[in-house]
């Protein structure tokens, strides 16, 4: 019988790999995380940490059901993780308003949402378009160009730097090993078994996931995965602590559950350039002040951007190779959102060896060689 180093070796160390690794340990593999390190790209260090819910899947229906799935399961696995590692990740699901600023963004919004949850195959839920008078209630100190929103029960946030050292914690405690500084160069698949080859030796395993962010498309090419992604930069600021003033989450502003203001987070595509630009900041704090006026007094404490892990349709890359059976690749720009079903669903099915069918061929890279045929 061969001997493996592991049963599993994760490359990446940011949420998705961290929560993986989380699963498969509580599944019972031998598991390594190999991470590139601090200095690496990492979105996992500069999200807006929404676990949020209402506008995804326009396109895929199997996302929007996969969000929820995640969403679902995300006070049981805050619990989890507070139970063993005593890290509160402060996750909170109050709900959660996208506000509009004028007639024409609410009329695109319903427009937008009606689409999503007519779609074939789509596992509808509850959500609501409201009128200003509904905002005000549920926000008092809303502004007064703020004409209206969409508004769904199911959204909500944490606090994703605690997740991230709850998962690198807890992870550990179960067993797996972490190894930083080990940027993964290169990958050989040989007699069934996987040698990553890295600046500080090799690392054996009997299967592999890629989650590398923004770097797997490169090491995919080298495990027979097609994994499609590029950077997409977003800037946000957080402002001075205040007193609690915001009962709901509102996608692009929120309060943390340490009292600071986040606003965020723009899209834009800079390639692989954290850079941190006064125009796109500026943008961002005057759409902040129309909707709650009352940020124009705060003081900004921090301003940061960080590259988001985007796929060219936007959902995410969840595969497993034919050409090299036993290696994963798991790829997505919400993953924070997604995290409870990363470490719950996805990870046991790795550790079985297989993703279901069921669970995971829609969300394969298979899926652009269609387009591109239909095209
Ligand atoms: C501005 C912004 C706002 C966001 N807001 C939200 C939000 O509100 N809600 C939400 O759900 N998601 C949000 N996200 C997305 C979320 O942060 C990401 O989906 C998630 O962090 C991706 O994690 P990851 O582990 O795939 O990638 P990353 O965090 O980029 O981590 C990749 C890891 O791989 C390692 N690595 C890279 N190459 C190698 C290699 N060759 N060998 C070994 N290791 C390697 C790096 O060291 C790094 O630790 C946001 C992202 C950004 C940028």
């Amino acid at each position: 019988m061969t001997v493996h180093e592991f049963d599993v070796a994760v490359i990446g160390g940011g949420l998705m790999g961290s929560a993986i690794a989380w699963g498969l340990a509580k599944a019972g593999q031998r598991t390594a995380v190999l991470d590139e390190g601090d200095i690496a790209y990492r979105a996992s260090r500069g999200n807006f940490a929404l676990v949020w819910v209402h506008s995804k899947g326009l396109g895929l229906a199997p996302y929007s059901a996969w969000t929820m799935r995640s969403s679902n399961a995300w006070a049981d696995f805050a619990d989890q993780l507070k139970q063993q590692t005593g890290v509160d990740v402060a996750f909170e699901r109050p709900g959660g308003f996208h506000l509009s600023l004028s007639q024409a963004e609410l009329e695109a919004r319903a427009s937008m949402m009606g689409r999503l949850q007519s779609q074939p195959g789509m596992q509808r839920f509850d959500y609501e378009i409201v009128d200003r008078d509904r905002v005000k209630a549920a926000l008092p100190q809303v502004g007064p160009e703020v004409v209206g929103a969409s508004y769904s029960r199911f959204d909500g946030h944490c606090n994703s730097l605690r997740l991230f050292r709850a998962l690198n914690t807890g992870m550990q405690q179960l067993g797996v090993s972490y190894l930083p500084e080990r940027r993964v160069e290169s990958i050989a698949h040989e007699s069934g078994e996987f040698r990553l080859v890295t600046a500080r030796g090799e690392v054996r395993a009997a299967k592999i996931v890629l989650a590398a962010g923004i770097d797997n498309g490169r090491l995919g090419a080298m495990a027979g995965l097609d994994v499609p992604v590029r950077p997409q930069r977003g800037q946000i600021i957080v402002t001075e602590k205040v007193a609690p003033f915001m009962p709901y989450v509102v996608q692009n502003l929120r309060q943390t559950d340490e009292g600071g203001i986040m606003i965020g987070d723009s899209v834009e595509e800079a390639g692989a350039d954290p850079a941190v630009t006064a125009p796109v900041i500026a943008v961002l704090a005057e759409r902040a002040v129309r909707k709650f006026p009352l940020v124009a007094k705060l003081n900004v404490v921090r301003t940061w951007a960080a590259l988001r892990v985007m796929t060219q349709d936007g959902f995410p890359i969840y595969d497993e190779s034919t050409r090299c059976p036993g290696a994963f690749a798991a790829s997505c720009h919400s993953g924070v959102t997604l995290c409870a079903a990363h470490a719950l669903f996805l990870a046991p099915q790795i550790a079985r060896g297989h993703l279901s069918a069921d669970d995971f061929a829609p969300f394969s890279a298979r899926r652009f060689d269609v387009q591109a045929a239909a095209a």
